[in-house]
């Protein structure tokens, strides 16, 4: 069975067709249809019950590329592990990169993903600069900022509702070798994180913040803040990739993940770093990819699964900060851990997707354990706090905002629908009323 990232809702579609060959075409049966890449999301935008997966696992080759001007044209099922594999000891590196480097192109664009440099490059779809769209009816259609402009718009971040994109043109960016120069600083709580985060030259590429989501009172909201840029220092001995050698066999029993093991977690995450600045050089794998270090980790969490919560809220004349000191107490007083809990913030680039998720203000991501209505509970009042401060949810990480939420996240919707391919769709597009939009 295909799962999302979170394990979380189970669903079943009604087949799989894997997708080999550019020149392959849709199937015409067990309607309606939905790309899926490597199933990183982690709620239901990747899922479709009942219907068909069309699974690019296997459309994973390289067609071109300039190693003058860092241009590669790749099939969309390549993933940015296979990117970083290649380009790296050739001096390329992605331009935008998730947490994970398990995403294949088709699915980065789809959800237009965000990495630590969003203040600085923006989103993936700032970075693409053309891909072939396989639509239902057999077209096939080049889409870029000067053709198909509108389809163009409407796939990036379109949640592979507009059709199949079977390759893309990705624009590399240039870099001496695999290394970060990392400066990390233990901050005592949400006040010094934006100290911190305003007084980082706007210059350093990557900035992002692990928070300790289960200290209270007056250690809420503290952390690590990381930020670091490319270092010019070449690679040692051939050091350009870094192959993960953990994993977790099997599901992990449900209370393996209670509020006492992520609390300690967390206390020793914090303060296994024993001054309060650390500066040191470090690969792109543990900077970019700390959770990748040991496959299926996902599994931690038992065969229930789990959610993440990861919203937006503008900056607001400091009404952003409120609301993210908001969401923190409302997760301690529920009395749920999460041991990932990630703070950013992010900039003001537009990105040429319509229904992209990154704009101005602060993002706040964190993973739960799902436990039923006691989870829904908690994140039906966290959405409330995003909504009542003018914020968004990410689809790729979504598997409850109400269709009302949705259209709250996405003033765009209405044009974005014009766009989609009358056989697509999924179970968040279901879940969220898009067929009455
Ligand atoms: C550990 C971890 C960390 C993450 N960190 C980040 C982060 O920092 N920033 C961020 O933005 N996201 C992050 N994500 C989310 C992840 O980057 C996105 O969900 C990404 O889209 C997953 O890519 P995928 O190949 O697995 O696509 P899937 O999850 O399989 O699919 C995602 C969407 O893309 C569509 N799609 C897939 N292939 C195609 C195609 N060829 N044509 C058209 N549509 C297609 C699908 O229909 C679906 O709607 C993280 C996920 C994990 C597990």
């Amino acid at each position: 069975m295909l799962e999302s990232w979170g394990r979380y809702p189970k669903s079943k579609p009604s087949k799989v067709h894997n997708f080999w060959w550019l020149t392959d075409g849709l199937p015409h049966t067990n309607y309606p249809l939905l790309p899926h890449g490597q199933g990183r999301s982690y709620g239901d935008v990747c899922l479709n019950s009942g219907g068909t997966l069309v699974s690019t696992r296997l459309l994973n080759r390289f067609i071109n590329f300039n190693k003058d001007t860092g241009v590669l044209r790749c099939e969309a099922g390549t993933t940015v592990a296979d990117i970083l594999k290649f380009s790296v000891p050739l001096g390329w590196f992605i331009p935008v990169t998730p947490g994970t480097k398990f995403v294949s192109i088709g699915g980065a664009i789809a959800n237009d993903v965000h990495g630590k440099n969003h203040h600085i490059e923006g989103t993936i779809g700032r970075h693409i600069l053309q891909f072939e769209l396989l639509r239902s009816s057999g077209e096939r259609l080049i889409c870029s900022p000067s053709s198909n402009v509108e389809l163009f718009k409407a796939t990036i971040g379109g949640l592979g509702l507009t059709g199949l994109i079977t390759w893309a043109d990705i624009a590399l960016r240039p870099v001496k070798g695999p290394y970060i120069q990392e400066e990390s600083i233990k901050f005592q709580n949400l006040s010094e994180f934006f100290e911190i985060s305003r007084s980082t030259d706007s210059k350093v590429e990557y900035t992002v913040a692990w928070l300790d989501c289960v200290a209270s009172g007056a250690n809420l909201g503290r952390g690590i803040f990381m930020r670091g840029d490319h270092s010019q220092r070449p690679a040692k001995r051939g050091d350009y990739y870094r192959e993960s050698k953990l994993s977790v066999p099997f599901d992990l029993p449900n209370w393996a993940l209670n509020n006492l093991s992520v609390s300690a977690f967390n206390f020793l995450y914090f303060n296994k770093q024993q001054t309060k600045v650390l500066n040191h050089t470090t690969h792109y794998e543990p900077f970019f990819y700390p959770l990748d270090a040991v496959r299926g980790w996902n599994k931690i969490y038992g065969k229930q699964g789990f959610l993440q919560f990861q919203c937006v809220v503008p900056f607001g004349n400091g009404s952003g900060e409120k609301a993210i000191q908001e969401i923190l107490k409302a997760i301690v007083a529920d009395g749920s851990a999460s041991f990932l809990a990630v703070l950013k913030e992010f900039g003001d680039i537009p990105s040429p997707g319509m229904l992209s998720f990154p704009r101005a203000g602060i993002t706040l991501c964190l993973d739960f354990a799902f436990r039923g209505e006691r989870t829904m509970k908690l994140f039906k009042n966290l959405h409330s706090i995003v909504f009542a401060n003018g914020g968004a949810i990410y689809p790729a990480k979504d598997a409850c905002m109400t269709p009302e939420e949705f259209r709250m996240s996405f003033p765009a919707i209405s044009d974005f629908t014009q766009h989609i391919d009358p056989a697509f769709s999924s179970e968040f597009w279901r879940r969220v009323g898009g067929g009455s939009l």
